[in-house]
């Protein structure tokens, strides 16, 4: 499902037959109700025979597996140890987090601080040459934020932006909900820059 040396992931293509793509081609990320152990995500793609795709992807998979953790770790994210057992890969991804850099990391513009995040609670993505735009459900409030960053910001575990681009809007109910209205939000709003750093 995701290849750790290529960090794509493999879905099915109706024209292609299967098709790999990275974390910045997809579009939207939405959990499955109901099946929790383990959670699916249903996905939304961008595809490179030019279409959208819809595809499965296992929490395991979409959180866990860039970071070269098997099925069935758990990176506990307060300790930063591994819930069951460390594989190799897996304890060089602690050995980043205990140094202070994180997997992945978004700005919460409600909290107006940066936050650790997974890959799970980035609910919609857009992208150009240069740049993905994203809404994330901070896991620690709750709140959606939209924040612009560059690609490897998404595609490559462990690498930050030093500045990302943040709109100053606080979401409530009027939260985009789907992928027009999100692009719309995103492409006129204003961008604020803030550092990442995490210390
Ligand atoms: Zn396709
Ligand atoms: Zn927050």
């Amino acid at each position: 499902m995701f290849d750790p040396f290529t960090g794509r992931y493999a879905f099915a293509c109706p024209v292609r037959g299967e098709t790999h793509v990275l974390l910045s081609a997809f579009r939207s990320i939405e959990q499955l109700p109901g099946a929790a152990h383990p959670a699916v995500f249903r996905v939304r793609f961008d595809c490179a025979c030019g279409t959208e795709h819809d595809g499965l992807v296992t929490h395991d998979d979409l959180d866990w597996a860039p970071l070269g953790l098997a099925a069935g770790e758990f990176l506990n994210l307060m300790t930063a140890r591994l819930d069951p057992v460390a594989a190799e890969l897996g304890e060089l991804a602690v050995g980043h987090i205990r140094r202070g850099a994180w997997p992945w990391t978004f700005f919460c513009y409600p909290e107006e601080q940066p936050r650790p995040v997974f890959p799970s609670s980035f609910t919609l993505l857009t992208a150009t040459e240069g740049t993905v735009g994203l809404a994330v459900r901070c896991p620690s409030c709750r709140r959606l934020s939209l924040n612009l960053v560059s690609h490897p910001h998404v595609d490559v575990p462990f690498h930050n932006d030093r500045e990302i681009g943040v709109v100053e809007h606080m979401f409530a109910e009027d939260a985009p909900t789907t992928l027009d209205a999100f692009r719309a939000e995103l492409w006129s709003s204003s961008f604020d820059a803030r550092r990442l750093a995490l210390e």
